[in-house]
């Protein structure tokens, strides 16, 4: 590896240095929070409770009743059926393993004119079931775990995703902005629920149809490998301030899943589109997040603990920070998701201009504007559900 070799030519916020080492899922913040006393508390406990069994006693603050839990746990509740399906196997696929849930390889493989003609089929798959977002980029050894981890018995094992695997396709499922708009709030965690539960249909489905075309193919969610930056080089979006992808056309407000494959196919390459200068100027996810968990500085090779990758430049989040607050709140929080500029509605032409003339120095006046007009206020939760004429799935992508 050369001395500092960026993601991408024209990458500078996300930059592997000579130091970088690997990342184990056994540091991902999640997992330490079954296993590091200093994640897991009687707090965290009582939060995964939250996602399976009824509370003892219902808070009675807005966006934390019985109703709010009982609409976000419900859009979890089809990831949850895939995750929990091998648990009697020391299995949580989706988060600890990858799916296998899926019908043999096809005997006979179906052949492309080229990797673009396939490239091109399998997007247009993907998007027929239902995923927002696709990008293609090639297998990078870098990104994918050095060792999994399991939640159940607490035991680190060898990643199993095929090293020649030569193909990664990325999906990002939008989660409904009308849902974020009332973070903190457990009902918020609706948005997260219901982008799993998307999530997990779409790479189900896209891995399938490439073992049934007599590919092999693996679906992915939250296991296996970090998915920021197989983002990054499949072009969907760049990196910001608040540690996560930002698409073009849905801002922060995206979950991410992995299609690993032998299929030859074209790759996308990074893009960029002001995010990183935009975010030199914005502070309003760092000045927003209740515990400081996200940083003001410029991006950077501070690890705040084992849970930060290393050897990267980047803005890096304090994860024990911010889950310690979504424990302390009995759901996940997503503030900075809320405030962060980029959530708009880019179907409109005038959004997309206001986007373009991000990534120009008029983006200080925009700031300003976009704070008094009001963008990224909370919205109650109860005043959500009085409007619930918008439907939950469609809220305001
Ligand atoms: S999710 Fe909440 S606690 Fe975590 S970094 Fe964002 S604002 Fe902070
Ligand atoms: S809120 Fe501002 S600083 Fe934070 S990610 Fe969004 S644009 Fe960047």
């Amino acid at each position: 590896m050369p001395k500092e070799a960026p993601l991408a030519e024209h990458d500078d916020n996300y930059v592997v240095m000579e130091e970088f080492e690997r990342f184990s899922q056994k540091y991902d913040v999640f997992r330490r929070s079954f296993w590091d006393k200093h994640v897991k508390t009687e707090k965290s406990r009582r939060f995964y409770r939250t996602y399976r069994d009824t509370l003892d006693s219902w808070r009675k603050a807005d966006g934390f009743t019985q109703r709010d839990y009982a609409l976000r746990n419900a859009s979890w509740h089809v990831s949850d059926l895939f995750t929990e399906y091998k648990e009697n196997e020391d299995r949580r696929e989706g988060f600890n393993d990858a799916f296998t849930l899926q019908r043999e390889v096809a005997d006979e493989a179906v052949e492309f004119e080229s990797p673009e003609a396939a490239a091109i089929e399998i997007k247009r798959v993907a998007r027929g079931f239902g995923a927002d977002l696709v990008g293609i980029t090639a297998m990078d050894l870098r990104w994918l775990y050095t060792e999994k981890f399991s939640d159940i018995s607490g035991t680190a094992r060898p990643n199993d995703i095929p090293e020649d695997l030569r193909s990664v396709i990325v999906t990002a499922q939008a989660m409904d902005y009308s849902l974020i708009r009332t973070a903190p709030s457990a009902l918020s965690g609706a948005a997260t629920g219901l982008g799993y539960s998307h999530d997990a249909l779409v790479v189900l489905s896209l891995a399938q149809y490439l073992r049934n075309l007599g590919y092999r193919a693996i679906a992915s969610m939250n296991d296996s490998a970090l998915a920021i930056p197989f983002a990054l080089q499949a072009g969907l979006g760049e990196y910001s301030r608040l540690g996560l992808l930002i698409t073009k056309e849905f801002g922060p407000r995206v979950r991410l899943g992995k299609v690993f494959t032998d299929l030859p196919l074209a790759f996308d390459e990074p893009i960029r589109f002001g995010v990183k200068e935009f975010c030199d100027s914005c502070r309003r996810c760092a000045d927003a997040c209740p515990v400081g968990a996200i940083p003001h500085g410029d991006p950077s090779l501070k690890r705040y603990n084992k849970s930060n990758l290393k050897g990267v430049k980047k803005w890096s989040v304090d994860g024990e920070k911010c889950f310690g607050y979504w424990a302390a709140q009995n759901s996940d929080c997503a503030i900075c998701v809320r405030v962060c500029p980029y959530n708009k509605d880019y179907s409109r032409w005038w959004m997309r201009c206001g986007r373009r003339l991000a990534a120009t120095p008029i983006r200080r006046f925009l700031l300003w504007l976009d704070i008094k007009l009001g963008f990224g206020e909370r919205v109650k939760p109860k005043n959500w559900w009085s409007r619930l004429g918008t439907s939950v799935s469609q809220g305001s992508r």
